[in-house]
């Protein structure tokens, strides 16, 4: 039996409840909202957020919670034991291979009953390319914290439940954030092909992701060739944003929009471009540009205020192509280049180590000849114990310590020799 017949009157019929009255009145889009979002998503603690692993997960609940807090209807049903929705039911598990990795969805009850089957879905990934996971960049053991890409998109999609949950409108929606985009868009997919909402009753998708780092006002629209409907509608709102729209039609992009569009919804991209912290370590919260995402998320809701405005559901078309910023493959080109150069430049210590068995620290069991170790006074047996403040236990903590440093940087190297702690300055070559 498939759990969409049973499932979609069930959501019909239990609109948002009365937990709404206890809500919080933050019902504005607001930089310092999506700063505390962002700021937590892409903090170190999150270890970058990889999909089916702990910092994914954590991810995940935190979207739950949103959901949960804004009062929105989980997608599961409840066990009959249960009248009240708790965080985990907002979670919407599935497997890539063997690693479960979980799908976030709340929903918002539209206010015209006539409309309930075209449900408008705004969307995007909270996973990212970890410790040297999927699509990292960086060095091994450097922590890829995805604030741009995409604690940007995926706060931006709570800051938009907070504010249509305030002020609903005639289509439910479904606020949505994906996992394990950074493995092939396979959140969406899974979503789209085994999820409980049947496609026919999805009258667009809008996804966000990466629209954190816009540079003068720059923002790309992809797939507005996907519904006859889209320019016609859209046009002036994107050209009055004040905004520097760049708008495309193609229905694929590197997102998951493009798993929406092959289910025959007609999508939309939203993206600020890569820049040069694209996959790499650098991608912190402290470069997002809070005001400038602020102004899209206010774009992206007008947009939906006039999809909504529409009465008939928006007749899909084939957009054939990747929907991406003109000068995309160019700018792409260049940070490949730029991450190559970063790999050459990498700073080296020139030392095999041991995990020592009981102590803490790692015990050198080769110095390379010219080496940065050696010109430092390391020898062999010396236990390290700490690098620029990291303590070394494993030599994950050594990567991490040495990841992103160049040649010619001077990092402080503690040790023990014979029992006894010293500690140098070496310059890594
Ligand atoms: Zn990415």
């Amino acid at each position: 039996m498939n759990r969409t017949t049973i499932l979609l009157p069930f959501l019909l019929l239990y609109g948002v409840g009365s937990s709404l009255t206890a809500q919080s009145d933050r019902t504005a889009i607001r930089a310092e909202d999506l700063r505390e979002h962002i700021s937590y998503l892409a903090s170190d603690k999150l270890k970058g957020r990889e999909s089916g692993k702990e910092g994914g997960h954590a991810a995940a609940n935190y979207f739950a919670e949103q959901w949960l807090r804004l009062g929105l209807e989980p997608l599961s049903v409840l066990p009959d034991d249960r009248k009240q929705a708790i965080a985990k039911d907002y979670l919407l598990p599935f497997n890539v291979r063997r690693l479960e990795c979980l799908n976030t969805a709340g929903l918002l009850a539209g206010t015209d009953p006539s409309l309930a089957d075209q449900i408008l879905v705004i969307g995007g990934h909270h996973d990212h390319a970890g410790v040297g996971g999927p699509g990292a960049m960086g060095s091994p053991g450097e922590i890829h914290n995805g604030a741009d890409d995409n604690a940007s998109g995926s706060s931006g999609v709570a800051e938009l439940a907070e504010w249509f949950v305030a002020h609903p409108i005639r289509r439910p929606i479904l606020f949505m954030t994906f996992s394990a985009e950074e493995r092939g868009l396979l959140g969406s997919k899974a979503f789209v092909e085994d999820g409980p909402i049947p496609t026919e009753n999805m009258y667009a998708m809008i996804n966000c992701d990466m629209i954190g780092r816009s540079v003068n006002d720059y923002l790309y629209v992809g797939g507005l060739g996907t519904s006859e409907e889209f320019h016609p509608l859209l046009d002036d709102i994107l050209k009055e944003s004040g905004m520097d729209v760049e708008m495309g039609d193609a229905g694929e992009a590197p997102s998951d929009n493009t798993s929406f569009y092959h289910g025959g919804v007609p999508s939309l991209f939203f993206f600020t471009h890569i820049h040069e912290d694209y996959h790499m370590p650098g991608d912190d919260a402290d470069k997002i540009q809070y005001d400038a995402e602020v102004k899209i998320l206010e774009l992206v809701r007008d947009c939906a205020l006039a999809l909504d405005a529409r009465d008939a559901s928006l007749n899909f078309v084939s957009a054939p192509g990747m929907a991406m910023p003109a000068d995309f493959n160019q700018k792409m080109m260049e940070h490949f280049m730029a991450i190559s150069e970063r790999k050459r430049n990498r700073g080296k210590l020139g030392v095999s180590v041991e995990v020592e068995a009981e102590a803490a620290g790692l015990r050198i069991s080769k110095v390379r000849s010219s080496s940065a170790a050696q010109a430092g006074g390391l020898q062999v047996d010396d236990t390290l114990l700490s690098i620029a403040n990291t303590v070394l236990k494993s030599k994950d903590d050594l990567r991490r310590a040495l990841g992103g440093k160049v040649k010619g940087d001077v990092i402080q190297v503690s040790y023990l020799r014979q029992g006894k702690e010293h500690a140098t300055e070496v310059t890594l070559k």
